[in-house]
């Protein structure tokens, strides 16, 4: 499920919550009144893992694996779980908060109250582990391969000029990670850009030595909407559960070979007789609902990577920037309407 109402996941959380034992506390509000809530499976024992999503509000992936990995039974290790860091983002399906703020470089000025209350939670659990989950875009892939990176994982730097003893630990678990997302992503699994940006999280939780990883969940090519990539990630949540100790002392170094990843690819070129053009697919939320359409970008660039192509050489056909395609006209392009296959299947 790409898009549904921020309340409506509340409920959703709330009933897997009561369903499996798990704990439901308000942490903080948003500027507007809205609830920030953490669930937890052992309330009471220390913290072995805290992760959160939605903290950007178009980034859902990580918050239905969450609520999948919250519905199984016999979860073993102790676990804290903020899943809508931002919800007024998360219900206008928006990277920002209210006051535009981007969550996730607001950890050192804490201008919003979505940052202050993940910072206190996880400073306060001082868990073994932190994840902080969001999604890349269509134009990643790992350098040298020919598919998107379903998977990008990250040790966030905890220092600029050294490795801290807090980053090693995410390394092992990144290396532990990266060799169960191989076996179902064999070529689909990246290394994230690892420059240091100390207004982000990922860094600032590092240093505070509470060992890191951002996980950043990608399309894959039969799975537009990542309704596998969500499985997948909730499955490797519940397997890291089942081997915790040995995934922070991993020391295959699977992570430190990943590719890295490469962001220009491009969703669909369209070569006509007036050039290739670069068109890509766009979601958006009005009203609460959720569309997704073709849009054409500009000029495609043939020598960077495409997941589709069409030639339409005969005709002329002039498209504009900004141009939104309705299915008739994605046909006759020679392209793949949304709702042709359900390789996008954007509504489950
Ligand atoms: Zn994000």
């Amino acid at each position: 499920m790409r898009y549904i109402k921020a309340s409506k996941r509340i409920d959703l959380l709330k009933d897997a919550a009561n369903e499996n034992g798990w704990s439901i506390d308000v942490i903080g509000q948003t500027k507007n009144g809205l609830d920030l809530f953490v669930f937890r499976n052992k309330p009471g024992e220390q913290t072995d893992i805290c992760a959160w999503s939605l903290m950007h509000g178009n980034e859902p992936t990580g918050f239905n694996a969450l609520l999948y990995f919250m519905q199984q039974p016999g979860i073993a290790r102790s676990w804290s779980i903020f899943p809508i860091v931002n919800p007024n983002g998360a219900d206008s399906f928006e990277r920002f908060n209210a006051d535009s703020i981007d969550i996730n470089r607001d950890a050192r000025n804490l201008n919003s109250l979505e940052a202050l209350s993940l910072s206190n939670w996880v400073l306060k659990e001082m868990p073994s582990l932190a994840l902080n989950l969001h999604d890349q875009r269509s134009c990643f892939y790992p350098k040298g391969k020919n598919v998107p990176a379903s998977f990008s994982l990250l040790a966030p730097k905890g220092n600029r000029d050294y490795e801290t003893s807090s980053q090693s630990i995410a390394i092992n678990c990144c290396s532990w990670m990266a060799n169960e997302l191989k076996v179902d992503y064999p070529e689909g699994v990246g290394k994230f850009d690892d420059s240091f940006y100390p207004s982000a999280f990922g860094e600032y939780f590092q240093e505070s030595n509470i060992p890191t990883i951002t996980l950043e969940t990608g399309i894959g090519l039969n799975d537009w909407a990542r309704a596998g990539v969500s499985k997948s990630l909730g499955e490797l949540l519940f397997s890291l559960d089942k081997n915790f100790q040995s995934a922070l002392s991993c020391k295959l170094k699977s992570y430190q070979k990943l590719p890295k990843n490469v962001n220009n690819a491009q969703d669909w070129i369209c070569i006509t007789s007036s050039g290739p053009y670069e068109i890509r697919i766009i979601e958006s939320v009005k009203d609460q609902k959720h569309s997704r359409f073709w849009k054409v970008i500009g000029p495609g660039e043939l020598d960077k990577k495409y997941w589709f192509s069409s030639e339409l050489i005969s005709t002329s056909v002039k498209l504009t920037p900004g141009q939104i395609l309705d299915d008739d006209l994605v046909r006759f392009l020679g392209g793949t309407a949304i709702n042709d296959v359900d390789i996008f299947n954007f509504s489950n």
